[in-house]
C-alpha cells in the first residue's frame, strides 16, 4: 500500500487510538468477571497502545493530517454487537485474548503493507518498526492463549456464539 507520509501517520494514530480505546474495554469486562490476570494483560496493551500512539503524535509534530472518512482497519467489532451469546462469548479470557489478537494481526498486515508498497523511504521505514512492534504483541498475546484454559465448549458444539476470527 503506496501512502504519503500524512495518510500513513493519520492511519496509525488512528489505529493505535481505537486499540487503546478496546483494550480498556476488554480490560474492564475481565475486571467485572474477576479475572484480573488476563485484565492486567489487556491493561497493559492498552499502555502499549498509548505510549505507541503518543510517540507517533511527537513524530507528526506540525504536519497537517488529513481527517479520515472512513477506514478500513478499525477493528473488527465486538462480538457482543451480536446479542447474548456473543458477549458470553467475549468473557471467556481465552476467547478475548484470541479476538485481540486477531486484531493485532490485522495492524501488522496493515503497517507490513505499507512497509512493502509504500514509494516513500520515511514511510517505509517507518512501517517497518510499527510492523515490528505488532508482532511483538502478536507474540505477547500468543503467551497469554497458551496459558489460558480453552472454554468448554467450542463454537461447533454451540451454535449460538461467534466463531473466532483467525
Ligand atoms: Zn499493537
Amino acid at each position: 500500500m503506496d501512502l504519503a507520509l500524512p495518510e500513513f501517520l493519520a492511519h496509525a494514530v488512528a489505529l493505535e487510538d481505537e486499540a487503546a480505546e478496546r483494550y480498556l474495554e476488554l480490560a474492564d469486562m475481565m475486571e467485572a468477571h474477576r479475572n484480573d490476570a488476563v485484565s492486567s494483560v489487556f491493561r497493559s496493551m492498552n499502555r502499549f497502545s498509548q505510549m505507541h500512539c503518543d510517540s507517533i503524535k511527537l513524530r507528526v509534530g506540525s504536519i497537517e493530517l488529513p481527517k479520515l472518512k472512513s477506514w478500513e482497519y478499525r477493528w473488527s467489532s465486538p462480538p457482543e454487537v451480536g446479542g447474548e451469546e456473543g458477549f458470553d462469548y467475549m468473557i471467556e479470557p481465552y476467547n478475548a485474548l484470541k479476538y485481540a489478537r486477531a486484531n493485532e494481526v490485522r495492524a501488522m498486515q496493515f503497517y507490513r503493507s505499507v512497509a512493502e508498497g509504500s514509494t516513500n523511504e520515511g514511510v517505509r521505514r517507518l512501517a517497518g518498526e510499527f510492523a515490528h512492534e505488532e508482532a511483538e504483541h502478536v507474540a505477547a498475546l500468543d503467551k497469554w492463549i497458551e496459558l489460558t484454559p480453552r472454554p468448554s465448549t467450542t463454537w461447533e458444539d454451540d451454535p449460538g456464539t461467534i466463531p473466532p476470527v483467525v
